[in-house]
């Protein structure tokens, strides 16, 4: 049996665009150096893909990438993880997951997600009314217009490819997956886009004043 284990690499640490009133790991930053940089620098990220690849002896290995916000790393970032896992992987399959409150997303990490087909995660508490409820950005403004746009991004960029060969299609790397979406029409486009949206906060025990519980994912 080929040794296989899972990951989960944090390469932005707690830095966030967002504040969500339950995450409890914003925080964290402050275990770091004041005015610190959480950004995992080149020869760390390098030394940890290599050590991931030569620690499985399986015939795949995954990857995924979490926050904070991933995204804000910057495509180019992401562009090195690529590189460093086809350097290391000795000729296996690498796969790559990330996981995204999908605010910063773009044209161009959805090609990239595309390109290197990425399984994309994309963080939602449900409804709106749900949603804005709990995921405030910095200045405690709302997010789900701005998620609902990242989550359609890969629509308009397939539409845009059908009038344009030469662009790229983005959906068919990100996967669906099942959406309690009966309470809003809106969230019916889950089900017909290829994103894999996750509802995985406990948003019914979330609170302003909760923020020190163990147990809950800061995703
Ligand atoms: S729950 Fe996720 S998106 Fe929200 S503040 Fe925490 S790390 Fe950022």
């Amino acid at each position: 049996m080929p040794d296989s284990f899972h990951v989960m690499a944090k390469p932005v640490g707690p830095a966030c665009n967002l504040d969500c009133t339950y995450c409890y790991y914003l925080e964290k930053e402050h275990l770091f150096p004041k005015g610190g940089n959480f950004r995992m620098k080149p020869d760390m990220l390098e030394s940890y893909i290599r050590q991931y690849c030569a620690s499985q002896s399986s015939p795949e290995i995954v990857f995924t990438w979490q926050g904070g916000e991933p995204t804000l790393l910057g495509v180019e970032y992401f562009r090195s993880i690529v590189d460093l896992e086809k350097k290391h992987a000795g000729g296996r399959v690498v796969h790559n997951a990330v996981q995204t409150n999908g605010t910063l997303l773009d044209n161009e990490w959805c090609r990239f997600f595309r390109e290197h087909n990425f399984l994309v995660g994309l963080s939602i508490d449900g409804p709106r009314t749900l949603h804005d409820t709990y995921r405030l950005d910095k200045g405690h403004k709302p997010t789900f217009d701005r998620v609902m746009r990242g989550l359609d991004l890969p629509k308009s960029i397939r539409s845009n490819s059908t009038r344009s060969p030469s662009s790229a299609p983005a959906t068919s790397n990100i996967r669906s997956k099942s959406m309690t979406s009966s309470a809003n029409p809106a969230l019916d486009t889950f089900n017909s886009s290829r994103w894999s949206s996750a509802c995985r906060r406990p948003v019914f025990r979330a609170s302003p004043n909760r923020r020190n519980q163990a147990g809950r994912h800061p995703r």
